[in-house]
């Protein structure tokens, strides 16, 4: 555990005195009430979209269902970007890839791009990164991708909109269905109401499930990210960047979000490894990161075909 949010643990012993927003709380006594309103929105809204939204949904989910299990000779490799994703080998990948070999799926189109990799598709779902975000970040992000006609958009159902995306005008766009249910639904499919937790990566990896890929090598989905965990003198929590490329958005500001504190945050972090193993373990993903702490997935073997995607110089 990072040596300042053990000194946070102590301060907080004797600052008991601060108002409520501002300590730290050790237990989730609120949480079960929390919950009870987190599944009352979730019905909610799973019951608005079976009512108001799911044939609009379906029209717009048309597309990706024609690749449903259409790469069953190819394999896949999706990149995250946690610290392992520089393992990789740029070089031996964009062999990989420019010999038919293999597609590659991102999250983020910048750190593959600065690799000189030109990823296959890009999975988007995180509202930061959508066009009429006018941020520094983001509007580097869309020229690269402008800049590279070839790699394929997938994003939800409800960014399907010809003003931002060319694809969506002539009907050529990738959708998924990102209605949220977790807990409530089971499964992966990415035309179905997401039973998992809100995260790209993990829609990315339900995607190329989907397109029925041989195998599905994955890189720089460590859940790490508790490592840039910083708890100030004011109590507030913040977390630094822990990441493979600082091009992203990153709100390094927690205690608007987790209002439970540090027992909150941790409780996300666990959620993160939990949905992983519920609905992505036993498939064909092989993580090529064997040191990573994610272990839903099987390890990458020495003999594996990804073997030369991972550097000789890393522990991988
Ligand atoms: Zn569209």
């Amino acid at each position: 555990m990072d040596g300042s949010l053990l000194c946070g643990f102590k301060r907080s012993t004797q600052l008991r005195r601060l108002p409520r927003s501002k300590q730290i709380i050790f237990f989730q006594e609120n949480s079960i009430w929390n919950v009870v309103i987190q599944r009352i929105y979730l019905v909610f809204n799973l019951t608005w979209y079976y009512i108001a939204e799911s044939q609009k949904t379906s029209k717009r989910t048309k597309n990706l269902r024609e690749l449903k299990d259409n790469f069953s000779s190819m394999n896949a490799l999706m990149t995250a970007n946690g610290p392992s994703f520089l393992k990789l080998n740029f070089q031996s990948l964009m062999e990989s890839q420019n010999s038919g070999e293999i597609k590659v799926f991102g999250i983020n189109y910048s750190p593959l791009f600065d690799h000189g990799i030109r990823p296959d598709y890009v999975v988007l779902s995180d509202h930061y990164m959508h066009p009429r975000n006018y941020v520094e970040t983001n509007i580097r992000f869309w020229k690269q991708i402008n800049s590279c006609p070839e790699t394929i958009l997938i994003t939800p159902t409800n960014w399907c909109n010809g003003k931002y995306f060319s694809q969506c005008s002539t009907g050529k766009c990738l959708h998924f269905n990102d209605i949220g249910a977790e807990g409530l639904v089971r499964g992966i499919n990415p035309l179905r109401p997401r039973g998992y937790l809100s995260v790209t990566a993990l829609k990315a990896l339900a995607i190329s499930d989907f397109m029925g890929f041989k195998e599905i090598g994955v890189i720089g989905l460590d859940n790490t990210f508790y490592k840039g965990l910083k708890v100030t003198q004011d109590l507030e929590m913040v977390e630094n960047a822990y990441h493979a490329s600082n091009g992203q958005h990153f709100n390094s500001q927690l205690g608007d979000f987790w209002k439970l504190g540090v027992s909150d945050y941790f409780f996300f972090v666990s959620l993160n490894f939990y949905f992983l193993k519920k609905y992505f373990s036993k498939k064909r993903y092989v993580n090529l990161d064997r040191s990573s702490l994610v272990d839903a997935f099987t390890k990458i073997k020495i003999d594996s075909h990804f073997a030369k995607l991972v550097r000789n110089d890393t522990d991988a």
